[in-house]
């Protein structure tokens, strides 16, 4: 039995890790400061003897026994991570400072929760990990972009520097139950506008393109890249190769929910990246053949399930 500290567990993705991890027999603490986490995500968890809830923010250090960390501490939507944009960059900056300072202390292995938002507005397409991407560094985007870059930067200046067993994943969008309804990201404003017959939010013309992961295969891909050889540090990407444009997505999502909303076009954001796509060939060749298997239909249906028995 491994004891494994998830910063931010009470989050969308962490929550998954959370019952994945304790299901696998392992000891769990769940640490968050419930920003945009929520206790009702692992509520169900709470009898299980091997799970802990710690409030905390990881902006300040903690302490624990502890064989390996995963740190996903730091909002992920856009209209969260930029209603204080300063604390974001601080959570994801002091907030790796102090996981990495508690993995040295330790002797834990940490994997960094990074982001295919380090490349910015790709002018590479799909991205592979090679490319250095393409970033606005003071543009309403940065305290997150950035803030993730410097992270990837810490964990590697720990590994040269202090032989700290460290692991990089750039996560492409994720979705599925447990997001917070109210939290912006795409996916899930999509789902509730179509389930409550509203209006369906398309910034811009709608051409932009996502590839969208089900939270499952990104948990999958967490597990195999902690396990994965001591040498493979990453960054390597976690993402579904399958690329859909928003206007796409809101024709799924309308005809998933029989619903009766129509389409609205509202202004693009500053900075919004036009294509997303993961290389995931890394993956596939050092995670014994990861690949995603939920295919957007099959995904968005178990997460209309879960905003249905929400609202
Ligand atoms: P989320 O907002 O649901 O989860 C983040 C969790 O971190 C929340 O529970 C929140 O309360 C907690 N948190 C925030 N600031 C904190 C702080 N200072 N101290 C302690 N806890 C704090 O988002 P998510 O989608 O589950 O994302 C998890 C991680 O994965 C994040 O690091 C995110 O950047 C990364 N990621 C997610 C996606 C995605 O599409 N879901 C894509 C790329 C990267
Ligand atoms: N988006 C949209 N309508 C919404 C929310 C988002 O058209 O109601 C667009 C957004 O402009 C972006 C894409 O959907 O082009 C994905 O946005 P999200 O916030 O989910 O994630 P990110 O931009 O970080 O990939």
């Amino acid at each position: 039995m491994k004891k494994i500290l998830i910063t931010g567990g009470a989050g969308f993705v962490g929550s998954h890790l959370c019952e994945r991890l304790l299901n696998e027999g392992n000891e769990v603490i769940c640490l968050d400061n419930y920003f945009t986490g929520a206790k009702s995500n692992v509520i169900k968890l709470l009898d299980n003897p091997y799970f802990e809830m710690v409030r905390h923010d990881i902006t300040e250090s903690y302490y624990a026994e502890v064989d390996e960390i995963y740190n996903l501490a730091c909002p992920a939507s856009p209209v969260h991570y930029q209603h204080n944009p300063i604390k974001t960059i601080k959570t994801s900056v002091m907030g790796a400072i102090n996981t990495l300072g508690l993995a040295k202390r330790v002797g834990a292995k940490v994997l960094q929760a990074s982001t295919s938002e380090v490349y910015g507005d790709p002018a590479v397409h799909p991205q592979p990990e090679s490319y250095w991407g393409h970033v606005n560094p003071i543009g309403i985007r940065s305290c997150y972009d950035e803030g993730k870059r410097c992270a990837e930067t810490l964990f590697m200046d720990y590994h040269i520097q202090n032989n700290v067993a460290i692991k990089i994943i750039r996560i492409f969008n994720t979705y599925g139950p447990h997001m917070n309804p109210s939290d912006g990201r795409v996916v899930s404003n999509f789902i509730v506008q179509a389930l409550k017959g509203e209006d369906i939010t398309i910034f811009g013309d709608g051409m932009q393109t996502r590839s969208f992961q089900y939270v499952d295969d990104l948990v999958e891909g967490m597990v195999r890249m902690m396990g994965s050889d001591p040498s493979f540090l990453g960054p390597v990407n976690l993402g579904n190769p399958h690329e859909f444009t928003m206007l796409e997505l809101a024709q799924e999502v309308i005809s998933l929910t029989n619903s009766k909303s129509k389409i609205i076009h509202m202004p693009l954001p500053q900075d919004d990246p036009k294509q997303r796509q993961p290389d995931i060939s890394l993956a596939k060749e050092k995670l014994n053949g990861w690949e995603p298997k939920i295919e957007l239909r099959e995904g968005l249906g178990k997460t209309i399930t879960y905003f249905e028995s929400l609202l």
